[in-house]
């Protein structure tokens, strides 16, 4: 398939955003990869993963604790995607591109293919964010109408209701179906899938076996069959409402857009002000909201600069900002994560009423 070119501004702001990004990390004599704050971050997570696994599977709790917990670990997974696999997959967790690949396959220990994740999200979303029938993060099957240019079926016009239960399904239906399409298809979407190695086809399988057997076999060999059914799936929909909203946010809110390529196959926009057009940001002067979601309350500055570690963004968002400023555009932010979820519910509700 042919896919849409970019055009180059004049000047292209993007050589403005890289000298003075460039400058901050220069003077201040940082690395763009993550730091102490990041490593400790990911040891405590780790940690919280493994001591709430350990205690659900082999310490049996009571039921009340264990569904306490199996909402937590929800919380612990997401936060693990956000913080270790997501800058893993960039290469930006570490300046050690081993330790990078070790932090991506976090991802295939919790279910999801490191491979799909690479090519579904470092490539196809971070070039086509928000462009219909490429970015695979706007396709929800029949189920939700994201973008505009999205067929409306009849029961779109409840969606804004019931998108919640639909968020909840995310982690069950990326672990059991919509990676195996991907790997059977060989497309993401309508694009073609990065070729695969033996080694990538090995380590699809392998890690597929490992997840199953922590996940279910050994659970169930542990706690029986209806308790490790229920613990599963208050586990997944945790996470997967979590994984959900936090990625929603960024994109598909009253603010950004959904540009589409013109007949020569061109972009309106050069690629930096695209990805400003279509990505927002919440609720950044929170401390624990940019904690817990890896930075990815920052999604401006994860878009412009997807290399950079997560753990700089309040820093390089000041500069990012003065420039839009500068050069008259937009920079899309909602101080808060209810204001977020409140634009995202109205465009849900705006594209449930227009055809
Ligand atoms: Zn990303």
């Amino acid at each position: 398939m042919q896919t849409p070119k970019f055009p180059k501004g004049k000047p292209p702001f993007s050589v403005v955003l890289k000298e003075r990004v460039g400058a901050y990390f220069a003077e201040t004599q940082q690395k763009i990869t993550g730091d102490h704050r990041l490593y400790w971050k990911a040891a405590i997570l780790v940690l919280a993963f493994v001591a709430l696994y350990v205690h659900l599977v082999f310490f049996t709790p009571a039921w009340y604790w264990a569904i306490l917990e199996c909402i937590v670990l929800g919380f612990a997974i997401s936060a693990i995607g956000f913080n270790i696999m997501h800058d893993g997959s960039h290469g930006s967790f570490s300046n050690r591109p081993w330790v990078n690949t070790a932090a991506a396959f976090t991802l295939s220990v919790l279910g999801g293919s490191a491979f799909m994740w690479n090519n579904k999200h470092c490539i196809i979303h971070h070039t086509y964010t928000n462009v219909h029938d490429l970015d695979d993060d706007l396709d929800a099957g029949i189920f939700l109408r994201l973008s505009e240019h999205q067929k409306k079926y009849k029961m779109h016009s409840f969606q804004h209701y019931y998108f919640w239960f639909m968020y909840m399904q995310l982690y069950l239906f990326w672990i059991l179906f919509s990676d195996y399409k991907k790997y059977f298809t060989r497309k993401i979407g309508d694009m073609p899938l990065k070729k695969m190695s033996v080694m990538d086809h090995i380590l699809f399988w392998k890690f597929k076996v490992i997840n199953l057997s922590l996940f279910a076999i050994i659970p169930i060999w542990m706690v029986g069959f209806t308790p490790w059914l229920i613990g599963f799936l208050v586990t997944t929909q945790i996470g997967g409402l979590v994984l959900s909203l936090v990625f929603q946010l960024a994109h598909t809110v009253e603010d950004t857009t959904f540009p589409l390529p013109d007949d020569a196959n061109k972009m309106e926009d050069e690629w930096v002000v695209h990805q400003l057009k279509t990505t927002a940001n919440f609720a950044t002067k929170s401390k624990i909201v940019c904690w817990f979601v890896g930075g990815l309350n920052f999604q401006v500055e994860h878009h412009l600069f997807p290399k950079i570690s997560h753990i700089h963004y309040p820093a390089i968002s000041k500069i990012i900002k003065q420039a839009c400023a500068e050069y008259g555009i937009v920079y899309n932010e909602y101080p808060r994560v209810y204001q977020a979820v409140a634009s995202h519910v109205s465009h849900l509700r705006h594209l449930a009423k227009i055809s």
